[in-house]
């Protein structure tokens, strides 16, 4: 219980650049960086993987 403190994978997700090729979002990358620093799987243009209900918070 002690070592619950990492959480997010260092490893971005793996995008698939083809999508992202023009994309505006991503700049072509396919993933974008989060304000906490984290990369995540480009909304615009990777179809990404289906998450539960159990999301992230949004203000
Ligand atoms: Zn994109």
């Amino acid at each position: 219980m002690a070592h619950g403190a990492h959480r997010s994978p260092l490893l971005p997700p793996r995008p698939d650049v083809t999508l992202a090729r023009d994309c505006e979002q991503c700049l072509g990358w396919g993933t974008v960086v989060t304000r906490d620093g984290h990369h995540e799987l480009c909304h615009a243009c990777q179809p990404g993987p289906a998450r539960g209900e159990s999301g992230s918070p949004r203000p």
